[in-house]
């Protein structure tokens, strides 16, 4: 089954910037795919026309066969985010935080507190619970933006930049957990600017470029050709 299906991918801002030009795409269950690009290629207005942010100008999207252009409501639960821009709620609790996100999900209150337990466990957030997110380190601050997309227990992580701006041994650390999120079996989706994190993370690669694919393929078969 593929997680995500994206077909002639078009995306014209009122500006006139056509963004995407006609992006195709397609991501197997179980992948960890990586959107390799420079800044300005097009991959956070993928990501945007994905997660229901914006709206394409032309070309479909499925999300595990959901069509996420003109019913998003069908394909939302299938998907989890985790932005760039870290917007957090900076005054709640870090339980707050993953309860508030699990209630927005329709989750039962039962099922909240016990995923809300295993996801601050799993990313080493327990003692922290009932601090505010504002007071977190940036590296607790990007461990717990995971933790928040996978609350409602997406098929699909998708991943802006996950290690823009941060520091090596961070970068390092971030890999770690994100490596054990697609062993556990959710797809991923990454983008990045770092051919050194798509080459060691992913098992898939497409390379963007003013808008378009310019390259698709293994990490192996990428390496051989660039
Ligand atoms: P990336 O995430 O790869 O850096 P973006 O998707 O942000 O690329 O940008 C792709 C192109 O679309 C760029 O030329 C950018 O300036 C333009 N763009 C992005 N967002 C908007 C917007 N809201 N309005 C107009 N142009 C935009
Ligand atoms: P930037 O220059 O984009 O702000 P940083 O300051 O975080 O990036 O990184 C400094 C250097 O480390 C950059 O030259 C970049 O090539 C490299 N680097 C940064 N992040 C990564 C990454 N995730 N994978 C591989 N190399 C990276």
């Amino acid at each position: 089954m593929h997680a995500l299906d994206i077909e002639n991918l078009v995306k014209r801002y009122p500006t006139g910037t056509e963004a995407l030009k006609g992006v195709s795409l397609h991501i197997e269950e179980g992948e960890f795919f990586g959107l390799l690009g420079p800044n300005g290629a097009g991959k956070s207005t993928l990501i945007h026309c994905t997660t229901g942010l914006a709206q394409p100008t032309g070309g479909s999207i499925r999300v595990f066969e959901h069509d996420a252009v003109h019913h998003y409501g069908a394909a939302r639960s299938a998907v989890g985010l985790a932005p760039q821009e870290l917007n957090l709620d900076w005054f709640l609790t870090l339980e707050e935080q993953l309860d508030y996100h699990g209630g927005y999900f329709g989750m039962s209150r039962k099922d909240r507190r016990e995923r809300t337990k295993e996801l601050l466990e799993e990313f080493s957030l327990t003692s922290k619970k009932d601090d505010r997110t504002r007071t977190l380190s940036g590296g607790m601050k990007r461990r717990l933006v995971l933790a928040r997309a996978l609350m409602h227990r997406p098929r699909l992580l998708i991943l802006d930049e996950p290690t823009a701006g941060v520091d090596v041994e961070l970068r390092l650390e971030l890999w770690h957990y994100v490596q054990r999120i697609n062993a556990e079996g959710t797809t991923i989706l990454l983008t990045t600017h770092y051919l050194e994190e798509a080459e060691q993370l992913c098992n898939k690669i497409a390379f963007i470029n003013g808008g378009e694919i310019v390259a698709t393929g293994t990490s192996d078969d990428l390496a051989r050709t660039y």
